[in-house]
């Protein structure tokens, strides 16, 4: 179970994940914005990939906003951090494998990563590196959408069209929340 207040002598990883929907940006922005009352030293990074609304916020799908970096390459983080004692990264699936090392250095360095991603892909596949992000993290939280077929809990996100092109940079005009069963019951009837 998550709690803000871990007693542990380092710095530790956080990992959000869960499906397209699921309120995962939200809950990151909830955790920074806790963090900042508590006057640590915030900063927030996201994929430039990730344009959705605007370059320069993580913008949740309730449009609560807290201003991000956007990077093209997870090493850029090294040329922002300064004395910065919270590190959030969003959308991390679109990050590459040395996520994972860099990660692992900031905690061992004593800093608090909060890590927000999807956790499979639209063919229901592990996604990039947030696998092994989980593996490597102290706590992860994984969260649920609904099912917009069944009206259950939803760990699935379902590509409505036949294009199988893996960046998924979109909105609820490309993909939905399924729960398992309808996931797989759609999946059949597209492909
Ligand atoms: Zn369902």
């Amino acid at each position: 179970m998550y709690t803000e207040y871990h007693n542990l002598n380092s710095g530790y990883v956080e990992v959000i994940c869960g499906p397209m929907f699921c309120g995962k940006t939200e809950e990151l922005i909830r955790r920074v914005k806790r963090a900042m009352i508590s006057q640590q030293n915030v900063i927030i990074f996201k994929p430039k990939i990730d344009d959705r609304y605007h370059p320069e916020n993580v913008v949740s799908h309730n449009e609560v906003a807290v201003k991000a970096i956007a990077i093209n390459d997870i090493e850029e983080i090294h040329q922002y951090l300064k004395h910065h004692s919270v590190i959030a990264i969003d959308e991390a699936q679109f990050f590459s494998e040395k996520t994972v090392e860099i990660c692992n250095e900031l905690a061992n360095k004593g800093k608090r990563v909060i890590v927000a991603g999807l956790d499979k892909d639209s063919f229901g596949k592990p996604f990039g590196v947030m696998p092994n992000l989980m593996a490597v993290s102290d706590f992860v939280t994984k969260l649920h959408s609904i099912c917009v077929v069944c009206g259950r809990l939803a760990s699935y996100t379902f590509r409505k069209t036949q294009n199988k092109d893996l960046v998924m940079v979109g909105t609820h005009e490309t993909y939905e929340a399924r729960c398992r069963k309808c996931y797989f019951e759609g999946q059949y009837n597209i492909f």
